[in-house]
């Protein structure tokens, strides 16, 4: 049989790769390599030196080698092409939200780019073994996708091989180990159009290619699946749909009441604020019997700029309201965890004031994410790889990181009161304070995940 490369420079979150694997099993011998580095040092953090020579001696023995990308990682795909020979790069195929926003920017260097979404994989390879053409790239015409999710075959768990780049070294494993995870989506697509998310990219395509925006499984095919994962081991389960409460209030009872009488494991979801009925959706989640954890996405405090320059629209009176009354409602195991995104080129002073307005009315935990590192995921950003983006706001950015850390650290201990904020707010306004405060709280998150990076590396290389 021959062999097929899966390249990835995410061990979770593969859920495609995963699945067109499973596809190609039938035909082909499949091993996958993970990027260890860039998962544990993201790529704007770290200069991450890769082994060519060793690549090359790997790459040379597969049929082909499937990439999919997207703006995290475009820069280092075209750098790893740029070192390999033609022989080589012709084995290549590349997919993902990159290649559809920007074609263009691997001319040259590939000829196989892949626009239709991976489950296709099978159809697209008929027609490069029987030499036929693919047709050409063509956003009215070419987007092919599932229609029906129930057709999907189940996610591999189990490559012939599994390759690891970890500190300028390939090392390989018969085995992975998933920590217990199983990372599914029971839908695909989200109709909200955020200006930094690729689903904007994504719906446009669908709307000239009058396809719909949003796809299900059906309860008994997630329950097929969550079933089947249980059996296999995993026992924690992470559900990554864009917003889980699409789904209507009746598919959300079925699914808990499921969900608690045959699978009852530790539960990740999203959720949106913006979903209809959210309220009672959330009455209906908060029946899960085991431990769940909620991600909400905010992204910004203030509600002008929340609407300018992400598109989301939505009253700070209202997330409040929803934040205290899910806090009210909700079980002693369930967890709440907003997003916010800091660091835009256009935020000013005013506008990170009202950030931390709103997070310290905020009951559930922050996760804050650098724009930056959005952008760079997003072809159709203004600011997608721009210089302003790094320098942008830095001091002020790392100044909010303060507040936002202390006030939450305040929130968990849940004993520091409004007065004993504002003076920490007053001390923290001083900038020579807060900036060597600020670089000593980087220095310690850095260290933090070289450790971890160390910590893998042992873990791959003792037998
Ligand atoms: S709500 Fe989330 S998934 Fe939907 S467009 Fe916005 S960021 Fe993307």
């Amino acid at each position: 049989m021959e062999k097929i490369l899966f390249v990835s420079f995410h061990t979770r979150n593969i859920i495609a790769t995963r699945i067109m694997s499973n596809i190609l099993k039938k035909d082909y011998i499949v091993d996958v390599l993970f990027f260890i580095d860039f998962e544990v040092l993201p790529p704007n953090q770290q200069k991450i030196k890769i082994n060519y020579l060793e690549l090359k001696k790997l790459f040379e023995g597969y049929k082909y080698i499937l990439i999919t990308v997207n703006n995290y990682i475009k820069n280092i795909v075209l750098k790893i092409l740029k070192n390999m020979n033609q022989k080589i790069r012709n084995k290549v195929i590349l997919g993902g939200p990159t290649i559809i926003t920007d074609p263009n920017y691997f001319s040259g260097f590939v000829s196989h780019l892949c626009f239709w979404e991976g489950e296709n994989i099978d159809d697209y390879l008929k027609h490069i073994n029987d030499n036929e053409e693919v047709p050409n790239f063509d956003k009215s015409k070419l987007y092919h996708q599932i229609n029906n999710l129930d057709n999907l075959p189940l996610q591999n768990t189990e490559f012939n091989h599994y390759y690891f780049h970890i500190k300028n070294k390939i090392i390989v494993k018969k085995e992975f180990d998933y920590n217990g995870v199983y990372t599914m989506e029971t839908m695909r697509g989200c109709p909200f159009n955020c200006t930094f998310c690729t689903n904007k990219i994504y719906n446009q395509i669908k709307k000239s290619n009058n396809l719909s925006i949003i796809r299900k499984k059906s309860i008994n095919r997630i329950f097929k699946e969550l079933t089947f994962f249980k059996k296999k081991g995993f026992y924690i389960i992470e559900i990554i749909d864009n917003n889980f409460f699409l789904r209507s209030l009746e598919e959300i009872r079925k699914f808990v009441s499921r969900y608690n009488k045959d699978i009852n494991l530790p539960l990740y979801l999203d959720i949106d604020f913006r979903s209809e009925n959210f309220l009672e959706k959330f009455k209906e989640i908060n029946k899960i019997k085991n431990k769940l954890t909620l991600f909400i996405g905010i992204q910004n405090g203030d509600e002008d700029f929340r609407k300018k320059e992400f598109n989301r629209i939505m009253s700070n009176k209202k997330i409040i309201y929803f934040d205290n009354k899910m806090h009210k409602i909700k079980n002693r195991k369930m967890k709440i965890r907003y997003d916010f995104i800091w660091g835009h080129p256009s935020e000013t002073e005013s506008t990170i004031i009202n950030n931390i307005k709103l997070i310290r009315k905020l009951k559930g935990r922050i996760e804050l994410y650098r724009y930056s590192e959005l952008a760079k995921g997003n072809n159709d950003s203004p600011f997608s790889n721009t210089d302003l983006l790094s320098l942008n706001n830095r001091f002020l950015y790392m100044q909010m990181m303060f507040f936002v850390y202390l006030n939450n650290k305040s929130m968990k201990i849940g004993s520091i009161g409004p007065i004993r904020n504002k003076i920490i707010c007053k001390i923290f306004s001083n900038y020579a304070f807060s900036k060597i405060y600020s670089y000593l709280l980087l220095i310690k998150s850095r260290f933090k995940r070289l450790i971890t990076l160390q910590k893998a590396y042992h873990r791959l290389t003792k037998d």
